[in-house]
């Protein structure tokens, strides 16, 4: 062997060491997807070995399962929402540390959106029954939906973890947060697990943790009218959040009309200012909640979220996209025609 053909091993050697060191470091992404929460909830881990993080993805699906078993009011099984839901008018029930904060959270965005959010939809969620199974074809009657609207601000806290529903039809419905709830908590258990890489994506709902691998996780917008198209795409900065909210995730036409399961409080019909809303938020059940209040809310809503440093866009039902300062200064448009 020549002195340059020495050369040339040891310089290949040299090469070769560092990207197998680098190939142990950084094990191939992990993608998993679990059907939960009425949707399907991706899990995307970057930087650990597929056992850790498989272990992770079971303690944070186990998490998120057991928030919706606590708090939805679909299902044959009991729990506390479902019993306030049937405690007689102005009498106090006392919930647990972890409901008590969610519904402090969930009242104070029904007051700061001026009643657009609104959780105790509950009564009038299920006569539309767009979460029930089979999904309906035909809007309620009107008298129906009068009766069953309840008024703005009916769900009290009246004192240490106690709270009351002050008229028949005012019952507990958390769907417009809670799913942003669930993946923060997952989060958490993917964070105990040692994880620093990931993303939770649970239909629109979406919370991630660190970057991926050194670079910005990238999230496309859907498009509210193109099945599978985007609107555009935003890089997330670490530890945010994102929720998009449409009138296309649970609807039905009649009679040419879409009806969809989004309500507008103070009419009881599906809100019309908007066919689809995106709010970038550090806590997954804050950008959950701002999304469905957005969408009742309509571009008037942007500025409130500007001064909460929200960074939101509203579709209106013209296509056009209205975004606030935040969000204009992050999104990338997608020209598709
Ligand atoms: P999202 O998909 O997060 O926008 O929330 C929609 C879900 O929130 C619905 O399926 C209902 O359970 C509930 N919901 C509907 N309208 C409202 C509203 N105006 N305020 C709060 N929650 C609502
Ligand atoms: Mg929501």
């Amino acid at each position: 062997m020549t002195d340059d053909n020495l050369l040339m091993m040891r310089y290949r050697l040299l090469w070769f060491i560092p990207v197998l060191f680098l190939s142990a470091c950084s094990p191939e992404p992990v993608h998993e997807t679990r059907f939960m929460m009425g949707t399907l909830v991706e899990f995307t881990i970057e930087g650990v070995p597929r056992a850790t993080a498989m272990k992770a993805i079971a303690a944070a699906a186990g998490e998120m399962a057991r928030i919706e078993r606590k708090m939805s009011i679909y299902g044959p099984k009991d729990n506390p929402i479902k019993r306030f839901n049937r405690t007689p008018e102005r009498t106090d029930f006392i919930f647990d540390d972890e409901i008590d904060k969610l519904l402090a959270m969930a009242v104070a965005i029904e007051a700061a959106s001026g009643h657009a959010f609104h959780p105790a939809l509950g009564s009038l969620n299920r006569l539309w029954g767009f979460s029930l199974d089979p999904p309906p074809s035909a809007p309620p009657k009107r008298d129906a939906i009068r009766r069953l609207l309840p008024a703005g601000g009916c769900l009290k806290r009246t004192g240490d973890h106690r709270w009351q529903r002050m008229t028949r039809s005012c019952q507990i419905d958390l769907g417009g947060i809670a799913k942003g709830y669930a993946i923060e908590r997952g989060m958490a258990q993917l964070i105990q697990h040692g994880v620093r890489h990931a993303l939770i994506n649970a239909g629109g709902d979406i919370a991630s943790i660190g970057d991926n691998m050194g670079k910005p996780w990238r999230i496309g917008i859907r498009h509210p009218r193109k099945p599978g198209g985007l609107l555009g795409w935003i890089h997330l900065k670490h530890n945010e959040c994102i929720v998009t909210s449409g009138d296309y995730e649970r609807f039905f036409m009649y009679h040419g009309k879409r009806y969809h399961h989004i309500l507008d409080p103070r009419t009881g019909y599906p809100a019309t200012r908007a066919i689809g809303t995106t709010v970038i938020a550090k806590e997954a059940a804050l950008a959950d909640a701002w999304s469905t209040a957005l969408f009742v809310m309509g571009a008037r809503g942007l500025e409130p979220l500007q001064q909460q440093g929200m960074a939101a866009l509203v579709v209106r039902s013209d296509g056009t996209i209205i975004m606030n300062e935040a969000m204009q200064k992050r999104f990338h448009s997608i020209e598709t025609r």
